[in-house]
């Protein structure tokens, strides 16, 4: 018979220490510079592997614990949403742009981040870092299905839901955010760390999740609040990851500092440009309005990002270079972006409309300086055009950035009456920009954004030579349902119809 011996229980801390510390071994028939191939190029040196700390600490049966419980409470409440017309309780189909826009546009970044996260924690040597990295990526996955899960309900009963993967590769605006993530994968692991944890999860997450779960609330999407409360813990975590990086990378060596700068400066503009499509969706989209993309910049921006750069000034880091230029353009960012949405929505997977007389006072409140001056009057002057018959609809091609794939709608930053455009030459081929800050990004890195995909150019490719209806086609818009105005949609028309359905006798 055997003798009992009590085991003796673990606590968490030393928990994490067998997952991690004692997890790595000395290679012995291959260097450590063949099993790491791309730990060295971008030019950050580490000295020390193991003073990467992992802030959470958290072990893979903890993490699967807090996980699962999460997925059981968010599929009761979506099941429970689908069973009872949840979607009946919008404030109205309009605010569903802002749902279409995100899920054919964020969801899919989602994604791109978990593929990221599993290639960097290959990449990394240190096993604090791996494992942080593998969890990241596990949420990143989750944080994609829940997301496409919570809104594939309204992809029964509305149109622009239905093909956001063709959506994601070939519609023009999603390319604004594909690139980022692309841009982000196709960099070396301590760059992309830098991308995701600081950029799409301090810069955008603030910015994007913050407001757009308030604004689903406020409009009475419980679907998509309850995987914005989901996603929300694991949030919290991959901010924390991307700073400690951040933090690792500046402690290891001062010779870091200036390459980690470059990225801040990099990174804070390119997530800026993605911040357009969440402005216009605060701005315009919300038919309740939680706040003005003004007043989330200020509280979410200036006072959070501010207090992010006096902690890193420590080490020599300065507000991203682009920071100014930022401010500049909160006032005039999103109605630029509608305007421009609202001319080209003949090719949008989603609906746009004039802002009504109500939404314009509001505006004038949160905008006092800019909206009245500026952008009142092209509204105006655009409402008369729909009223005559006449509606404003662009059928040029705008001409993209070929940095940030936008189309060149925002104005000098000095001069809101000027459009603003830079332009640069290199190897006899003429590039161009939206701002400053994207010529810059091109100018450190011209081989690679030469190689950029632009959609524009692709309507006069085959397979579409030119040809709308093929373009349409191509890119599983259809023509007459998902895209135009909201007045007269078949949204519009459906939602008032089930909903009258669903309040009244008739
Ligand atoms: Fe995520
Ligand atoms: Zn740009």
């Amino acid at each position: 018979m055997d003798t009992k011996v009590t085991k003796k229980k673990l606590g968490l801390k030393e928990k994490y220490r067998f997952l991690t510390r004692d997890l790595g071994w000395e290679p012995s028939y291959h260097t450590k510079d063949e099993i790491f191939p791309y730990v060295n190029y971008e030019g950050i040196k580490v000295h020390d592997w193991d003073k990467w700390e992992d802030p959470f600490r958290l072990t893979m049966d903890a993490y699967w614990k807090y996980q699962a419980e999460k997925e059981r409470k968010f599929y009761a409440i979506i099941d429970a949403h689908a069973q009872n017309n949840g979607h009946l309780n919008i404030t109205d189909a309009r605010y569903l742009s802002a749902l279409k826009i995100f899920l054919q546009a964020i969801s899919p970044g989602e994604y791109a981040a978990h593929k990221g996260f599993a290639r960097a924690g290959r990449e990394f040597p240190g096993v604090g870092t791996m494992v942080a990295c593998q969890m990241q990526s596990i949420d990143e996955i989750r944080h994609a299905q829940t997301q496409i899960h919570a809104m594939s309900n309204y992809n029964k009963y509305y149109n622009g839901f239905h093909a956001f993967a063709d959506q994601r590769d070939r519609i023009w605006y999603t390319s604004v955010a594909r690139s980022f993530f692309d841009d982000s994968m196709s960099a070396g692991p301590f760059e992309f760390m830098i991308a995701i944890g600081f950029s799409f999860e301090y810069v955008l997450t603030n910015l994007l999740f913050v407001p757009f779960m308030s604004g689903a609330a406020y409009n009475g999407d419980m679907a998509t609040v309850t995987f914005g409360f989901s996603a929300q813990s694991d949030e919290a975590r991959h901010m924390t990851l991307g700073l400690e990086c951040i933090k690792f990378m500046l402690e290891q060596d001062p010779a870091n500092l200036p390459i980690v700068q470059g990225w801040i400066d990099k990174w804070f503009w390119r997530g800026f440009r993605v911040l357009g499509l969440v402005s216009t969706m605060m701005d315009y989209m919300l038919p309740k309005r939680v706040m003005s993309w003004r007043e989330a910049w200020n509280i979410y921006g200036v006072e959070n990002g501010s207090a992010l750069f006096r902690d890193l000034a420590r080490y020599g880091i300065r507000a991203p270079k682009g920071w100014d230029d930022a401010e500049k353009a909160i006032d005039h960012m999103s109605h630029q972006f509608m305007l421009g949405l609202y001319q080209w929505s003949f090719g949008t997977s989603f609906h746009s409309w004039i802002p009504c007389d109500e939404d314009m006072d509001w505006l004038s409140k949160k905008y006092p300086d800019t909206f009245d001056k500026y952008y009142r009057p092209r509204w105006d002057h655009i409402k008369k055009l729909a009223a005559a018959g006449t509606p404003f609809k662009n059928y040029g091609l705008a001409k993209l950035c070929q940095t940030c794939q936008l189309p060149v709608v925002f104005t000098e930053p000095d001069d809101p009456t000027m459009s603003c455009h830079r332009e640069a030459e290199y190897k006899g081929e003429k590039y161009h920009f939206c701002s400053d800050g994207c010529q810059d990004i091109f100018a450190n890195e011209p081989e690679k954004y030469i190689q950029a995909w632009l959609p524009m150019p692709q309507l006069f490719q085959e397979p579409n030579n030119g040809d709308l209806a093929a373009w349409m086609d191509w890119v599983s818009l259809k023509d007459g349902l998902d895209n135009g105005d909201y007045d007269g949609s078949q949204d519009q028309q459906n939602f008032q119809q089930w909903r009258g359905m669903a309040t009244s006798n008739q």
